[in-house]
């Protein structure tokens, strides 16, 4: 049994609340530890921490800061198998999805080595007489994330290592279903030479959370999780004078033409929708066929390979899947399938039974599959957040097209098709962040942004690639004058650069 407390000015450190949480291993059911939940002060005592570190951080030269980052990626190396194992454990995703989890976190670290250029600003000489103009880029000082279950490493990095990179200071809320990794992520950042108090990790709740909104030492909150609390965060977040960007909940769809290579999309749809049980922001749950012909091909196809999907405890690698990640969610997601039946649904392959034979008190079920949804349904409108694939057929391109740009969400979004012309159009239509052609999951990779718009996401700037040089620093303008250019005397008319 673990107790895990919270990291704080460089070391591990008990809660002191009195309020704690079991953490599960969603495999078997069964308590690993608990894990402590911050008051309001201990968010306090972290942030004052923080800010205490942040003054030398922001100090050290930035090819020195990145190097911390570059030592951090080798102790990672030399702990991935450990690491992936801890993920999987509290999270419930296989081994290998638990090691693809970790290893999209490093991709941004690696980008986060070229903080020094991307912190560079810009120069004019001469834009007036005498004048230079300048601009520099600097940290904002203390900034906070509050990050979901589902992927316990690669968000939170996504947030640290910019924002680190960039000379601020970190206090990280993880998810309390997870904790086990950001921890050790803190320790590892420690390891590779990050000075005591520059991260910090504080478990807790809404109670831990509304402390970090309302602090005003933190200048900036990352978020990701469902979209009624990325809202909330946006909303106090900003209105305590925060910057705030905060992503949320998705439906993502994947169109498939009449010309679309089968079973490369059929392979596509299993893979992105029942992939680590169907828990990603960018899983796909919605398939919508073009035209009656293809859309009865590929439900004869699809039927038998979700059949066939293989769930698993996180620990077998050839599973396709794990369990939920707790008994809540796995409640939740076979109410989905009561409710789509009831909603007249066609429910093709039901899941719901599924038993793990030595694992019965584990989170599991298996795939499921609808057809006939129609958009008017909640299963149609409502993140499942499970191994569930809704069908919903569409006569033409344009009904297709119009389904993800009258959904709420607008996070990530597929089309699988052999002509160019169409897939051109849709990527220009279609009202969605992110945008697959013939890819089902098309999650940026690192140096490019990542993003979903419409209730996916709130704020100006996206994560990582450039966007997160901008989010974690701020600008400052500097307009010079050198004493040669005062000769003349005072000037009482506005200064222009004519
Ligand atoms: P969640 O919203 O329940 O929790 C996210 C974080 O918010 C956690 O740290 C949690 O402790 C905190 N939180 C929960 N309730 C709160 C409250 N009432 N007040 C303040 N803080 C609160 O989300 P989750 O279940 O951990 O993650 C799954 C969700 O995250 C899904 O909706 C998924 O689509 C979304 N997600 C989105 C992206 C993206 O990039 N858009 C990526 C991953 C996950």
């Amino acid at each position: 049994m673990e107790d895990v407390g919270h990291f704080i000015g460089g070391k591990r450190v008990a809660g002191t609340s009195g309020r704690s949480q079991d953490i599960m291993q969603p495999m078997d059911g069964s308590v690993r530890g608990k894990v402590a939940l911050a008051s309001a002060a201990e968010v306090r005592a972290a942030v004052e921490n923080a800010k205490a570190a942040q003054v030398g951080w922001a100090n050290t030269n930035p090819q020195r800061r990145v190097r911390v980052l570059m030592k951090f990626l080798e102790l990672v190396h030399r702990e991935y198998d450990e690491l992936a194992e801890l993920l999987a454990r509290e999270h419930g995703k296989t081994i290998p999805d638990a090691k693809g989890d970790i290893q999209r976190g490093l991709e941004v670290v690696e980008v986060c080595i070229g903080a020094p250029h991307m912190m560079k600003g810009e120069y004019t000489e001469g834009a007036g007489p005498g004048i230079d103009v300048y601009s520099m880029r600097q940290p904002l000082g203390v900034v906070a994330g509050i990050t979901p279950f589902n992927f316990p490493a690669m968000i939170p990095l996504w947030k640290i290592a910019p924002a680190l990179a960039c000379g601020n200071a970190y206090v990280l809320k993880p998810s309390e279903r997870d904790p086990g990794v950001p921890m050790r992520i803190a320790e590892l950042f420690l390891e590779a030479g990050l000075p005591a108090g520059v991260l910090n990790v504080v478990n807790g709740d809404k109670e831990a959370v509304d402390a970090i909104l309302d602090d005003p030492d933190i200048k900036a909150v990352g978020f990701v999780g469902s979209t009624p609390i990325a809202q909330y965060i946006y909303g106090r977040a900003t209105a305590n004078g925060k910057r705030a960007q905060c992503f949320g909940g998705a439906k993502n769809h994947l169109i498939i033409m009449p010309d679309a290579d089968m079973d490369q999309t059929v392979d596509a749809l299993i893979g992105a929708g029942y992939g680590s049980a169907g828990e990603r922001c960018m899983a796909v749950s919605v398939a919508v066929p073009v035209g009656k012909e293809t859309a009865d091909r590929l439900v004869e196809k699809l039927i038998p390979r979700v059949e066939s999907l293989k769930v698993g405890p996180s620990t077998d690698a050839s599973a396709d899947f794990g369990p939920l990640v707790t008994a809540q969610a796995l409640e939740r997601v076979k109410g989905y399938v009561d409710l789509g039946v009831k909603e007249g649904a066609k429910l093709l392959v039901d899941g719901r039974g599924f038993k793990m034979q030595g694992y019965e008190d584990g989170y599991y079920m298996g795939g499921c599959l609808f057809d006939n949804v129609t958009k008017d349904m909640r299963i149609y409108k409502e993140e499942i957040f499970g191994p569930v694939l809704s069908v919903v057929r569409a006569n033409t391109y344009e009904e297709a097209l119009a389904l993800p740009n009258d959904h709420e969400y607008g996070n990530g979004v597929a089309i699988f098709t052999r002509d160019g012309d169409a897939a051109r159009d849709f990527a220009a239509r279609v009202e969605v962040g992110m945008v697959g052609v013939n890819v089902p999951i098309p999650v940026p990779i690192a140096y490019y942004t990542f993003g979903g718009w419409k209730a996916s996401g709130f704020g100006d700037l996206n994560q990582h690639g450039p966007d997160a040089f901008r989010f974690y620093t701020k600008t400052k303008t500097v307009t010079s004058r050198w004493p040669s250019g005062v000769k003349d005397g005072a000037e009482f008319v506005i200064p222009t650069m004519n």
